[in-house]
């Protein structure tokens, strides 16, 4: 799925702060954002889709950060919940989708996600049939849409930005490989 997807994840999961403590709403946000986004830096560092890819070690840092925010609700132990638990969705959520190739539609690629706990990769699953597919953008929409109409600055503005990139992204998806090579 395209990074917008996943900034839409961090967004929506921080609403459950509003009932809870809605002065950390915003931090929350903020951290499931930075979440969403982090796994994906690997495609700039080692082996995308592996290197900060972790499909089950990320739930242990955002048990004991959620167990630290209950202990001491803060602006720092929320951000450090949200950042993991949404990383942690990230990476689960991509076996969900293609494979890393610069033409996922295609369905070449056999590797999804690397399970380190299992020191193999996952196959496609292709709920999502490849990152910028219509069915992404859509899924997109309902996740990014609660960040525009419910939270304070700066989420509005961060959500509408990681929407429009993602509309773009969708809009030219297909040309990508030709344009820019095959290194996305
Ligand atoms: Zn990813």
């Amino acid at each position: 799925m395209m990074s917008p997807t996943h900034i839409g994840v961090g967004i929506t999961l921080a609403t459950i702060m509003f009932p809870i403590a809605p002065e950390f709403a915003v931090i929350a946000a903020i951290g499931g954002i930075a979440g969403g986004i982090f796994p994906d830096l690997d495609l700039f560092v080692g082996v995308h889709r592996k290197t900060l890819h972790f499909p089950v070690y990320y739930w242990i840092p955002t048990v004991l950060s959620i167990g630290a925010a209950v202990y001491s609700l803060s602006s720092l132990t929320v951000f450090l919940s949200f950042f993991f638990v949404s990383a942690a969705i990230h990476s689960g959520m991509d076996w969900f989708g293609a494979g890393p190739e610069p033409r996922p539609w295609n369905k070449e690629s056999q590797e999804a996600v690397y399970a380190h706990t299992h020191r193999r990769w996952l196959a496609p699953k292709y709920w999502i049939r490849y990152d910028g597919a219509p069915e992404d953008l859509f899924l997109s929409i309902v996740l990014i849409v609660p960040g525009i109409i419910l939270f304070t600055e700066p989420i509005p503005v961060l959500a509408t930005v990681a929407l429009v990139v993602g509309i773009l992204y969708v809009a030219i998806r297909k040309e990508i490989p030709d344009r820019f090579g095959d290194r996305i």
